[in-house]
């Protein structure tokens, strides 16, 4: 068993998990890692990308040590890298369940290179719980082939508001290599289906209840400070002292985050709020869509069906 915990974030992407894993990683005893998937990618990267610290990936004296401590973590075996990325595919999930659930370890290697990141981030940063917001089911699946202590976290977002943001892209004019390209709405509805049916069917009854838990991010805003709270005991933490200021404002610090969303770079205050673009944004044709496809999980997460709320 390792002495750290991994907080490990599922759920589409644009669901808010960037905000989220800055606001844990306030915490001392929080290592917050954003997308570590994309720690080899993201390391090789043309243009070069950046830490959440600021700092060009490349040079950041964080990431430096933590390639350090392995050789494997510097220049990893090109072959296990790629098994490594072929399972963000969902098509790979099913057989990752099945296997898991029979005991086997799918990718060993690929399941040792994961552990063996984790184990460089809790050394060099000494922390007891590593935020990873990779969001892939399938990387959950494969840590069941590992001996870590994972508490998993099902991140939702209303899915007519994660089609609207993957429709737009987040240019990072600082950093080129750090902008998020737009996504096709057939796609990322596609996405949000399959990511939510995988949680829900392939992770969450393992996991239930001491080791999995459910935060929708419209929840989570509403309430950040009591949120932020259940969320660091969920990860084994017990935070005696507050890190908002009141219910909503905190002071973010810059972590050492993978990826995520760009432009969130340096000491800030912010008010963590609720702010919902796609009511006014979303073609009305694009509304019905995904609205009727995702109907089924709607009710579940307690989001409405109308476009407009009611109060
Ligand atoms: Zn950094």
């Amino acid at each position: 068993m390792s002495d750290y915990r991994v907080l490990y974030m599922v759920g589409p992407g644009r669901s808010g998990s960037t905000v989220i894993g800055e606001i844990l990683g306030q915490s001392q005893h929080v290592a917050n890692g954003g997308e570590l998937l994309l720690w080899w990618m993201a390391r090789q990267s043309s243009p070069a990308r950046r830490c959440g610290c600021g700092e060009r990936l490349d040079t950041c004296e964080f990431w430096t040590k933590v390639s350090q401590v392995h050789p494997a973590l510097s220049s990893p075996d090109p072959a296990v890298v790629a098994g490594l990325y072929r399972f963000r595919r969902f098509s790979t999930w099913p057989g990752l369940w099945w296997k898991s659930r029979n005991g086997q370890v799918a990718a060993p290697q690929v399941t040792e290179l994961m552990v063996q990141l984790y184990d460089a981030i809790a050394l060099v940063s000494g922390s007891s719980v590593i935020v990873d917001s990779s969001k892939s089911p399938g990387y959950r699946l494969l840590l069941f082939g590992s001996n870590l202590q994972v508490q998993t976290l099902q991140l939702q977002r209303d899915p007519r508001s994660v089609v609207n943001s993957w429709r737009h892209e987040k240019r990072d004019p600082t950093s080129p290599g750090d902008s998020l390209f737009a996504i096709h709405p057939l796609r990322s509805t596609v996405e949000w289906i399959a990511q939510t049916l995988a949680t829900r069917w392939f992770i969450a009854p393992r996991l239930r209840p001491h080791g999995f838990t459910v935060e929708t991010y419209e929840d989570f805003v509403q309430h950040p400070r009591r949120h932020t709270e259940s969320l660091l005991a969920f990860a084994g933490l017990d935070e005696r002292e507050s890190l908002f200021h009141d219910d909503t404002h905190i002071h973010l610090e810059p972590t050492h985050n993978l990826a995520g969303n760009p432009g969130r770079r340096g000491a800030t205050e912010r008010q963590i709020s609720l702010h919902e673009r796609w009511p006014d944004e979303l073609p009305t044709s694009l509304y019905l869509f995904v609205t009727v496809a995702c109907a089924p999980w709607l009710s579940r997460y307690r989001y409405r069906f109308s476009r407009r709320s009611s109060s």
